[in-house]
């Protein structure tokens, strides 16, 4: 029989992405409402190896359903790794009373809590959150959705310049190995090409797209890059290789940056990020351990952590084809 749960954890751990507080908010009052206890952990694994540690209730988490980052804090913690490091975390939940962990976090976070849940069958429940979207077994993670917003957002404004002086301008967006901030956002803001991670379309494709793009009466162009594109050169030396091949070209270059990271979540992540706190916890007190909760189909659906961090994230084909087209 597995121990009853009448004290869950939640933490956030790797990069803040928008919607962790409120997925915080979820977990904290799905458990006031199941009548059970919930501890808030603060700075990621690296607090629970500290017991950094501080009870919640449900009007601990007042007001933060729209702020961005998160309340509990995060980090990055090399002890944890270790399973050295790994056993002070243990000893702190249990000196705490604490008999599962909800982690709202990236793969890697997911690979500590399942590395975990093996050593010490420890109950613990994953949350996607980051604004990447790479995570298997979930169509949207936390914060992917307000990224795409304010990446639009942001090109939009960068476009008003980009047609007033008739420039070319380079955008360059989040996204070491995956593309979907890249594509997503460069359909909806209008991107004349897109530079993905998951597709090389080599220099001289990217030199023809932009001369067709003047010769058909364009004024102003605006190519979206995602950080790990495989082009073989980072924006400024791309910048550099268009105007030597393209004099006609001006080129600027933006980089967007952290500013991608921040800000009030959507409407959408609010949403998901409720939906999924409160899977999170009764999955929990079902006796679920060792999944990450996730959306598929519309649907909140659950997929084994080592599923979810070993599968692999593919991009929509569609879309590729369909900024083809938008971009004619
Ligand atoms: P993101 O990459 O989106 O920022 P993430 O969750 O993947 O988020 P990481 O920095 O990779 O971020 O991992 C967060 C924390 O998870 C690490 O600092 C570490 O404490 C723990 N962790 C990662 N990998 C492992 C591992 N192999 N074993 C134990 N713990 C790990």
């Amino acid at each position: 029989m597995p121990k009853l749960i009448k004290k869950i954890g939640v933490l956030t751990s790797g990069g803040d992405s928008p919607g962790m507080n409120a997925a915080i908010r979820a977990v904290v009052r799905t458990c006031a409402y199941h009548n059970i206890q919930c501890v808030g952990i603060y700075r990621g694994y690296q607090g629970m190896i500290e017991g950094d540690f501080k009870e919640m209730g449900p009007r601990s988490v007042n007001n933060t359903i729209n702020k961005g980052g998160t309340i509990l804090k995060s980090a990055r913690s090399k002890e944890f790794m270790t399973i050295e490091g790994r056993k002070k975390a243990y000893e702190q939940l249990v000196k705490a009373a604490i008999d599962a962990f909800v982690v709202i976090g990236g793969d890697g976070s997911f690979t500590g809590a399942e590395i975990f849940n093996k050593e010490f069958k420890f109950p613990v429940m994953g949350i996607p959150g980051t604004i990447d979207n790479d995570i298997f077994g979930t169509t949207h993670t936390l914060g992917y959705d307000t990224a795409l917003n304010t990446v639009v957002e942001c090109i939009d404004k960068i476009r008003d310049t980009a047609s007033s002086h008739n420039r070319l301008f380079f955008v360059e967006v989040m996204g070491r190995d995956a593309g979907h901030i890249a594509l997503n956002a460069g359909i909806g803001a209008g991107a004349e090409e897109i530079l993905i991670p998951e597709q090389d379309l080599g220099l001289e494709r990217l030199l023809e797209s932009l001369k067709k793009s003047k010769t058909s009466g364009k004024s102003s162009s605006i190519v979206v890059i995602a950080e790990g594109d495989k082009i073989g050169k980072n924006v400024f030396e791309l910048k550099d290789y268009v105007e030597a091949n393209l004099p006609e070209y001006e080129v600027r270059v933006s980089v967007l940056g952290h500013m991608q990271r921040g800000g009030p979540p959507s409407c959408f992540d609010r949403v998901l990020a409720s939906r999924l706190g409160v899977k999170a916890v009764e999955s929990l007190l079902d006796g679920k351990s060792n999944y990450m909760v996730g959306i598929l189909n519309g649907k909140v659906e659950l997929t084994p952590l080592l599923k979810a961090i070993k599968g692999h994230t593919e991009i929509d084909r569609e879309l590729l084809r369909v900024s083809e087209i938008m971009s004619i």
